[in-house]
């Protein structure tokens, strides 16, 4: 017997836009007063008008190309009818026969991920079940109401919890340089939704298929990826035990209880065709003209596919270049401060930096001085080996030119042949033994370099130490 796990995954990107998706209220609800952010659109009251969002259509579609999707030059947006007190309106405005765009693809770990489509809709308002005065009761805040929500589809192309955790760290990442979204899955701006069946080859020859699940309120990655695995295992299992095969009606939504690790049972699925979609006679189609597209795919930013590739042609290795492409703050931070240069032994020092002394500050843009860097960096040579992450650390807080620092804290190397002479001699007169072994052994003059540099406080240039001892035991 074989099994194939067989995942598609929808996910639900709220956007950042300032305003909601048809009406001007602001879109932003973590941490308001209940129903604050509210008007008669977003409430859904009789007689509303919904316009659309420019800048949360264009996103969409800036999402859809950064997915290799094609964009429909015309679209239009279709009511989704169901009844839940947190949908006011009694149906979701959102994208069916027609999204902005489809057929895209996302590459992880060398598969390919087909995306089957990047539509347009709104969110619902959120419920919260209370008890009030003894009283158990559901409250609702319709701040969330009408926020613009970007779904993404694929194909169920993911075979394993593994990949499925993959693709949506990369989806989010891909978010996060588009701009467009915080995709936050534990605060909820990006929100998962699985399907799981298993594909069984039995050893009779015949390959039969388990009921589809799709699994709900999964609210962090990991969740995603155990959510998924428990819910193979336990199709597994209950195929073994009632041999059950996938049909046009079985379909169930189960829940994931995150705090005892198992999926349960939420609700048989109701077909989309329940859903009674038409299209929506309060919104004329959409129409975007081959140059209004052109302009939103030229808003696409450099991705971090790119952004690795570059890296390591600068000579960073694979794990450096990774490290800092992961995150599109951190890769603003370090281009600013290579400044197109080609030197790679300069791109390793910002690397080291950013991830050394710099690791343990509260990284601020306009604090970063790309000169203080350089000066840093051409001056390595003349500083104090043990001083330079110091050193850049004082000058970013600071705000202080480093090479002024450096003199200020005595951190410049001492390449003044008399001073060093000076010291050489303190170490001679002090280590008569040492001079001995050296006249019997030239290789032991290690030992008298290092107790140059310890009476110089670790400032002195140890080329020019060795070399004046050397002249001075001749
Ligand atoms: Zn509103």
């Amino acid at each position: 017997m074989k099994i194939t796990p067989i995942i598609g995954l929808e996910t639900h990107v709220e956007l950042k836009t300032k305003s909601k998706m048809f009406c001007g209220c602001d879109a932003s609800h973590f941490h308001a007063e209940p129903n604050t952010h509210t008007c008669p659109v977003c409430l859904g009251l009789p007689g509303a008008l919904p316009v659309p969002n420019r800048t949360a259509c264009e996103w969409d579609i800036k999402l859809g190309l950064a997915l290799h999707c094609s964009v429909n030059q015309s679209s239009f947006f279709e009511r989704k009818n169901y009844f839940y007190p947190d949908l006011p309106k009694g149906y979701q405005i959102t994208q069916y026969q027609k999204p902005f765009t489809v057929n895209g693809y996302l590459d992880v770990d060398g598969e390919r991920i087909r995306i089957n489509r990047a539509h347009m809709e709104e969110d619902t308002g959120k419920s919260q079940h209370v008890t009030l005065d003894l009283q158990e009761m559901t409250l609702i805040d319709y701040n969330r109401s009408g926020v613009p929500l970007v779904e993404i589809v694929t194909e169920p192309d993911i075979h394993s919890s593994a990949i499925a955790k993959k693709y949506l760290l990369k989806l989010q990442q891909l978010i996060r340089y588009l701009g467009i979204s915080d995709a936050d899955i534990e605060k909820g701006s990006m929100r998962c939704e699985p399907t799981v069946n298993l594909q069984i080859d039995t050893d009779d020859g015949r390959t039969v298929y388990t009921p589809l699940a799709e699994i709900k309120n999964v609210a962090s990655l990991t969740g995603a990826e155990s959510a998924i695995e428990y819910e193979i295992q336990r199709q597994l299992a209950e195929w073994q035990k009632n041999y059950v095969e996938k049909s046009a009606t079985n379909k169930t939504t189960r829940g994931w209880d995150a705090e005892k690790s198992v999926t349960f049972l939420q609700r048989e699925k109701e077909g989309s065709a329940d859903y009674r979609y038409f299209p929506e006679p309060d919104i004329p189609p959409m129409e975007f003209s081959a140059v209004e597209i052109e302009a939103i795919r030229i808003t696409i930013p450099e991705l971090p596919e790119e952004k690795m590739a570059k890296y390591k042609s600068l000579g960073l290795s694979d794990y450096d270049a990774n490290l800092i492409a992961d995150d599109i703050f951190i890769a603003g931070i370090f281009e600013h401060i290579l400044n197109n240069s080609s030197d790679k032994d300069y791109a390793k020092f910002i690397a080291n930096m950013l991830f050394g002394p710099l690791r343990t500050v509260q990284l601020d843009p306009k604090k970063i001085n790309r000169d203080s860097f350089k000066k840093i960096f051409e001056n390595r040579r003349n500083l104090n080996s043990n001083s330079i992450k110091q050193l850049l650390l004082d000058s970013y807080q600071s705000g202080q030119d480093p090479l002024t620092l450096a003199e200020e804290k005595n951190l410049l190397q001492v390449s003044d042949t008399s001073q060093i002479e000076k010291f050489a001699k303190q170490v001679i007169e002090a280590n008569p033994k040492a001079v001995a072994d050296y006249q019997k052994n030239p290789n032991s003059i290690g030992f008298l370099v290092g107790q140059l540099m310890k009476v110089s406080g670790g400032a002195a240039n140890p080329q020019l130490a060795r070399e004046v001892l050397e002249k001075l035991l001749k």
